[in-house]
């Protein structure tokens, strides 16, 4: 395979991906694995959305969509950017993508030249620095520490700016530790951005429904930044959406013409179908979001106090998302009752596959080696199996 280029070569697997893919491979042999690696919402879509996809069908909408996507889906997102997040924007700053993976892509290959730093804050999500170096961009992970929920301080940021600083990026609520930035956080953050008029900020706000604070916060918020924040979001979260591939950006005009110019190149507008849906869920407002909340916020209580209860797990209580994050670096350098050493969180996720049967993510992918992620998105029995099976077999490591 050494014909192929040196951008696909020098990229890694998603560990997400890889993880989901080892679980469904031990299910096939008849074992019953919990599977707690992959990031989606264990509901359906809701039936109004799928009726809206019926009837887009049945009205014919089969041809190809505007590149950055149906107008009115357009205006539907500019409504709810007013009404979620107090935040005005045109229709000619939104563009539609294949998911908000593909919009994140979008904004770092329009802005990003090679050799460009890109701040990540740190634990992040696996995608983030694959992009980025897709691009040609250095990234430059960032480490919140385990006392503040891993989450990056102002001053850690403004620490890590050089000249060659051209970015910056995050989520909140936060894949994988479920930590959310408060107003004080990002207003702090939005100071130190605000001395840097040529860094720009790329705020990933697609778990923004699943919120147990109360109140989630848009970086664009804050005025003297708005024109340095691409904010992106999308439906798959917070409208059990994932398979339908639909999510957006919203940025100033010359950022988000350069992303229908790319998208035009590349994937054309995201398919029609899917953007009918999107424009029915949204008018449909976040009522279906918040009974699936109620059931996040449920089995956030029952993971936290079951990972609790094991020694050596330490786990940080998560306020949005549907993820724990523990850090479990007290097992390494144990031994399984096979003789295998445990030397990292990827080595603990195998053995809690093969041993326990369920599978979570090692933390090294999304830059945190001493932690595990396990998504909380699955049915409160199967959690509650499935902490019962990881306890056991941790307590049999030596
Ligand atoms: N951003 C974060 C933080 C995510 O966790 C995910 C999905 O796991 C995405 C973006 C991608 O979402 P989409 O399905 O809209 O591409």
């Amino acid at each position: 395979t050494a014909y192929l280029s040196d951008r696909i070569l020098n990229m890694q697997e998603s560990a997400t991906i890889a993880m989901a893919k080892k679980s469904r491979e031990l299910a096939a042999k008849g074992i019953d694995v919990i599977n707690l690696s992959f990031g989606e919402p264990d509901f359906q879509t809701p039936q109004y959305i799928k009726d809206a996809a019926k009837q887009a069908l049945d009205e014919g909408y089969t041809f190809y969509t505007p590149v950055p996507g149906y107008l009115d889906l357009r205006q539907a997102i500019c409504d709810k950017f007013q009404r979620d997040n107090n935040l005005t924007y045109k229709p000619t700053e939104i563009v539609v993508s294949t998911g908000a993976k593909q919009s994140l892509t979008n904004a770092v290959l329009a802005l990003i030249n090679p050799g460009d730093e890109v701040i990540i804050f740190s634990p992040y999500w696996v995608s983030y620095a694959a992009i980025v170096e897709l691009a040609e961009g250095v990234a430059v992970p960032i480490m919140g520490s385990l006392e503040n929920d891993y989450k990056v301080t102002a001053a850690e940021f403004a620490a890590a700016i050089t000249p060659r600083t051209k970015m910056v990026m995050y989520s909140s609520p936060c894949n994988p530790t479920g930590a959310v930035f408060s107003r004080e956080e990002l207003g702090a953050i939005a100071d130190v951005l605000a001395q840097h008029p040529g860094i720009f900020a790329l705020a990933d706000e697609i778990y923004e429904y699943i919120n147990f604070t109360g109140e989630h916060v848009s970086l664009a918020q804050f005025d003297k930044v708005k024109d340095q924040v691409i904010t992106v979001n999308g439906f798959s979260k917070g409208y059990a959406m994932t398979g339908w591939r639909l999510g957006y950006m919203a940025a100033r005009q010359e950022i988000a013409a350069a992303c229908d110019k790319l998208q035009g190149q590349v994937t054309s507008g995201t398919c029609s179908i899917a953007q009918r849906a999107g424009l029915a869920a949204l008018q449909g407002g976040r009522a279906s979001a918040d009974e699936m909340v109620t059931a996040y916020h449920r089995r956030r209580d029952l993971v936290l106090s079951l990972a609790k209860d094991i020694p050596g797990m330490v786990t940080p209580t998560p306020e949005g998302a549907f993820y724990v994050f523990p850090n479990v670096s007290a097992f390494f350098g144990r031994t399984t009752p096979e003789g295998t050493v445990i030397n990292d969180s990827g080595d603990l996720a195998l053995y809690l596959l093969n041993d326990a049967h369920v599978s979570s993510v090692g933390g090294d992918s999304f830059g945190a080696p001493d932690c595990m992620r396990f998504s909380t998105a699955a049915a409160d029995e199967k959690l509650a199996e499935a902490f019962k099976r990881i306890k056991a077999s941790l307590a049999k490591l030596k």
